[in-house]
Order: C-alpha cells, then sequence, then structure tokens
C-alpha cells in the first residue's frame, strides 16, 4: 500500500485531492460571508423598493401560496437574482430551502442557489460539499461582485471550476506539480 501511494499516479491524486479541500475551504469562507453580506441586503433592498420596513422579520411563511408580503417580495428577489431562472419563478431549487428561516439564517438564501438535491440538510458552509458552495456563488448573480472573471460569459472560471474539479481524472491529466 505504501508503495502504492508513492506512485507518480497517486501523488497526483493526493494533491489533486489536498487542492480541491483547500479551494473548497477557500470558497467556502468566501460564501459564507457573501451571502451573509446578501442577507444583510435584502431588508434594505425590500425597504427601498417596496417600502418594507427593515425592521419586519416573518418566521411562519412556509406554505409558497399563503405567503406575507416580506415572504413573497424576498421569494421574488431571490428569483430575480438567480442565474438560470425561467418563468413563474422557476429556477431556484425551492425544496432546499426552509422559507420559515429567510429572515433568520443566511445559509437557507445560499441553498436556493446549489443543485436540486442533496443540500437541504447542510445548515452551513462547513457542511456544504464542494459543488454545493461553487453552485451557490455561481449560480446567484448578486456574486458577480466576488469575481474578477465576467460569470455571464460562456467561459468563465466558475464554468470552469464546476467541470474540471468533480472531475479528478482531469486532474492528474494535468499532471499537477
Ligand atoms: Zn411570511
Amino acid at each position: 500500500m505504501e508503495e502504492k501511494l508513492r506512485s507518480k499516479e497517486a501523488q497526483n491524486w493526493l494533491k489533486c485531492m489536498i487542492a480541491t479541500y483547500t479551494i473548497r475551504d477557500v470558497m467556502a469562507d468566501l460564501a459564507n460571508d457573501e451571502f451573509q453580506a446578501f442577507y444583510n441586503h435584502i431588508p434594505n433592498d425590500l425597504d427601498a423598493k417596496h417600502g418594507i420596513g427593515k425592521e419586519k422579520t416573518c418566521t411562519t411563511c412556509s406554505d409558497p401560496s399563503k405567503r406575507c408580503r416580506l415572504c413573497s417580495a424576498i421569494c421574488i428577489f431571490i428569483y430575480d437574482n438567480h442565474r438560470f431562472k425561467k418563468g413563474n419563478l422557476k429556477g431556484p431549487p425551492w425544496r432546499n430551502t426552509d422559507s420559515t428561516k429567510w429572515c433568520t439564517d443566511a445559509w437557507e438564501l445560499a441553498k436556493c442557489y446549489m443543485p436540486e438535491t442533496g443540500y437541504k440538510d447542510k445548515p452551513n458552509a462547513d457542511t456544504t460539499d464542494f459543488n454545493g458552495i461553487i453552485g451557490a456563488l455561481y449560480n446567484c448573480t448578486w456574486m458577480q461582485n466576488c469575481f474578477a472573471d465576467d460569470l455571464s460569459q460562456d467561459t468563465n472560471i466558475c464554468k470552469m471550476v464546476i467541470h474540471t474539479l468533480p472531475s479528478n481524472k482531469a486532474c492528474i491529466n494535468n499532471n499537477l506539480k
């Protein structure tokens, strides 16, 4: 076993894994900070645009068809900031998120930008895997200000990471040094 770990291929696998974990940790910190800023921004935006008081909160609306004015406005705000939205509020993976926590937990907003499955029970950035983190940052257009790259372009840093890193094979082929 030890001998196998010394092979060039195994060394590249290990480097690849370490690189992935290191990048994940940095991206997790970034996502944590930025979704907190996104969360803090929402009351100001809703107050300015819709006259909803900044202090107003709600922790009861769980039924999408019976949302109060505040929760409806947050829902539309989340939707408006989704990169791949379609008509009728489609785009964000609503099943991922607990809407009764939109006013108290920034990470419930982040979940609205992650892939469809596997993130409902992840309460924070630390417990969320790489795909969830990078998906949240990429799919939320508000996060553009974290990146020098223009994420609206067909080729951009997030897409490259999404398509490359989960495939360790590609990583090994790159023969990291
Ligand atoms: Zn509500």
